[in-house]
């Protein structure tokens, strides 16, 4: 059976806000938080966990290494 996502966790003190995750993602896991951070920032946010094929892109994709999936054990 193929591995699913268990969290993704995004590093609010590392993101800053690109978006580029949102849009690498194959699956359409993430989208733009209605939230704005105390920087002005609008972070991505995790709507579909259980839509994650674990592809990693996000992760290879962010230029601040502040998104990372992890597998279900
Ligand atoms: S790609 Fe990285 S820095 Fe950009 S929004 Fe996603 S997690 Fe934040
Ligand atoms: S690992 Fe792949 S499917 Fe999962 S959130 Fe990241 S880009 Fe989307």
């Amino acid at each position: 059976m193929a591995r699913k996502a268990s969290t993704i966790i995004i590093d609010a003190k590392l993101c800053k806000g690109c978006h580029i995750c949102i849009h690498v993602c194959p699956q359409n896991v993430l989208k733009v938080s209605e939230h704005v951070d105390n920087r002005g920032f609008f972070l991505p946010e995790v709507v579909d966990l259980d839509a994650c094929k674990l592809c990693r892109l996000c992760e290879l994709e962010c230029p601040d290494f502040a998104i990372s999936v992890h597998a279900e054990e």
